[in-house]
């Protein structure tokens, strides 16, 4: 069967787009948050706020997550952790980044929210002091999230753009035209340069990536690869960056190409998702989907970029997409971040993925459910199939 998705895990954040508020614009959130960390500054300190200021902490790239105990059989599920103002003392107001806001409503008071990096000087006091909060690795928490609960998606979709903003700002240091330092304007959201002269404007950068499954229509086969780094038995999509001066489709022919000898004719667009846990240096990649029809069948692999390509049926690869195995997978990372969050397993990064779990199981076995490569790989092994429902449908 296929996993039936509202969204692809990181996108659909409930801060931005159309579910987000204006209710609190960026500038007034960031003069509630200036006087609440420094109250004896200004006349404004003694008014009231009408919105609450909610931060975030990281601490190297981990945001600040808690995982109360649920009674069994439910597997525990995460949220963040948001501290207020007070909690987060001796870090400079511009430091901060503005994730967006919540109105009023459902009984919930109007709330702007933060992200802070707290790796480093006083700040690294903050959060995660035995009060059942931990910095957690954003894989970790993303392989253990329920991709059939919309709240938790929001939560890590929150999460990854967080974590997108911070480490760009972390890398973003200085204009790139004339070498002087980049300050934060906009409420962090983007940076300009310092020198009078110069003031370039910088902009949060977004990496694409095309990701292609390559299908042999004629023989109802699809082309699955692996790269060396993959823990033992899993296969994927290919995948690749764009090169200047290139069209999507242009990038997943020539990536095809170049990776496994395959000519590629007609390319289609499938669904695209935010991932913001490669790589510190990118720190927000946007993964294009597309089915690729192959024009010639002949593989040869390029060594140098991937372990081994090879054809599979369609009725291997839905062997490989065993839904109950991910659901496992699932559930052991939710216990392990509650682990973490209690500090019995403390600053350790967990990213198990179903390498214990699926000892008994198929010979091979595809990303997990919070990746586009699943969804590209199950929406054509389950292509037309009555009964399934589509797990991209409304992406
Ligand atoms: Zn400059």
């Amino acid at each position: 069967m296929a996993i039936h998705l509202r969204a692809h895990s990181f996108a659909a954040n409930p801060l931005r787009g159309l579910s987000a508020s204006s209710a609190v614009s960026p500038s007034a959130a960031s003069e509630a948050l200036r006087s609440l960390l420094d109250p004896g500054a200004g006349a404004d300190a003694a008014s009231p706020h009408r919105h609450l200021s909610k931060i975030l902490p990281f601490r190297q790239g981990r945001p600040l997550a808690r995982s109360p105990d649920t009674p069994p059989p439910a597997a525990p599920a995460w949220s963040l952790a948001w501290l207020p103002p007070s909690r987060v003392p001796g870090v400079p107001p511009d430091a901060f980044v503005f994730l967006g806001a919540h109105g009023e409503g459902d009984g919930k008071e109007a709330a702007a929210y933060w992200a802070v990096d707290v790796s480093e000087g006083d700040a690294s006091r903050v959060g995660g002091a035995g009060d059942g909060s931990a910095f957690v690795d954003l894989r970790t928490l993303m392989m253990a999230t329920d991709w059939s609960d919309k709240d938790a998606m929001g939560e890590l979709a929150v999460a990854g753009h967080a974590r997108a903003l911070i480490e760009w700002h972390s890398t973003a240091k200085f204009c790139g035209a004339c070498g002087a330092k980049a300050v934060p304007t906009e409420a962090g959201r983007r940076k300009q340069c310092s020198d009078e002269s110069c003031k370039k404007r910088i902009y949060p950068r977004v990496d694409p990536v095309v990701i292609m499954l390559v299908i042999d229509k004629e023989n109802d086969r699809a082309l699955l690869s692996r790269q060396s780094r993959f823990v033992p038995r899993m296969w994927s999509c290919l995948a690749g960056f764009i090169e200047p001066g290139e069209s999507l489709e242009e990038a997943v022919r020539r990536e095809t190409l170049e990776e496994t000898g395959i000519e590629v004719g007609q390319v289609i667009y499938h669904s695209s998702q935010p991932w913001p846990v490669g790589p510190s240096t990118m720190p927000c990649q946007l993964m294009v989907g597309f089915f690729a029809y192959a024009k010639s069948l002949e593989i040869h692999v390029d060594k140098q970029e991937l372990e081994d390509a090879q054809w599979h049926s369609r009725e291997d690869i839905k062997r490989a997409l065993t839904f109950a195995e991910y659901e496992k997978a699932q559930r052991t990372n939710a216990f392990k971040v509650n682990q973490i969050c209690k500090g019995a397993e403390k600053g350790m990064s967990v990213s198990s993925d179903l390498r214990a779990e699926s000892s008994e199981s198929a010979p091979m076995f595809v990303p997990g459910p919070y990746a586009i490569a699943h969804h590209l790989i199950s929406s054509w092994a389950f292509e037309g199939a009555p009964n399934v429902p589509s797990s991209f449908s409304n992406l």
